[in-house]
């Protein structure tokens, strides 16, 4: 039940993590119809991730309670164009082409994008992102593109039940974007937990978590 669950999850998800900033709880929204997404912003979600532009387009003037939007999957650059405008927050920007393309089209269309720098922090092949020892580097390549802002990190820990290294690697991505904020006031997310694991990453330091599952239940692949 979607309305139990957001009321659980709000109540049961701390308000400030261990450094005292403020926790952002986005749903992660691939697959569910937009129904069942205002069924969620009914019960309290402010902020939805969506994956696929199509989808995004497809519902985008269907979601009522205006929440903010995010966009958490893997994007084409010739997609952006769909997005522009649109997104509040890009959180996966993976590649330097990515990053390019985003503030070449954004500039020629007059939008400044607000993104996240997306790290494989398992280094993991099936995942995208930048390993976290080129992090500082392409940070410094991407700030310094115009039209965009970057505002933190982005990662997905690998699927793992090794809690101590889960812990480890959530530290890691702590401490970098600690490093990051000490030298650029606008950093300010460190966007990583999903269902299985946003226990740990608050407890390492996230301050925006992305739960698809323990808000929807299980995703469905047959309903879209
Ligand atoms: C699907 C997805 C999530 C949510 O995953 P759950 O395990 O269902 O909570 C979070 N982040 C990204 C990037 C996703 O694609």
């Amino acid at each position: 039940m979607i309305e139990t669950n957001v009321e659980n999850l709000l109540k049961e998800i701390p308000e400030k993590n261990p450094f005292g900033e403020k926790v952002t709880l986005v749903a992660a929204v691939k697959l569910q119809t937009a129904e069942d997404i205002n069924r969620a912003v009914a019960a309290g979600i402010t902020d939805i991730g969506d994956n696929h532009v199509q989808e995004l387009r497809d519902k985008y003037c269907q979601i009522e309670g205006n929440p903010k939007r995010h966009f958490i999957g893997r994007l084409q650059t010739n997609k952006i164009k769909y997005l522009l405008g649109k997104v509040d927050l890009y959180h996966s920007v993976d590649r330097i082409n990515l990053a390019e393309e985003l503030s070449k089209k954004g500039a020629a269309a007059g939008v400044t994008s607000d993104i996240l720098i997306q790290i494989n922090i398992g280094n993991e092949e099936t995942k995208g992102g930048f390993l976290l020892e080129a992090c500082t580097e392409v940070y410094k390549r991407i700030a310094d593109l115009p039209a965009l802002h970057v505002k933190g990190l982005m990662a997905m820990l690998p699927i793992e039940h090794d809690e101590e290294r889960l812990r480890r690697l959530a530290e890691s991505m702590r401490a970098k974007f600690d490093e990051l904020r000490a030298a650029d006031k606008n950093i300010e997310y460190l966007s990583m937990g999903m269902s299985g694991d946003w226990k740990i990453c608050i407890e390492q330091g996230s301050n925006m978590i992305r739960l698809g599952t323990a808000i929807f239940g299980a995703r469905n692949y047959n309903k879209i």
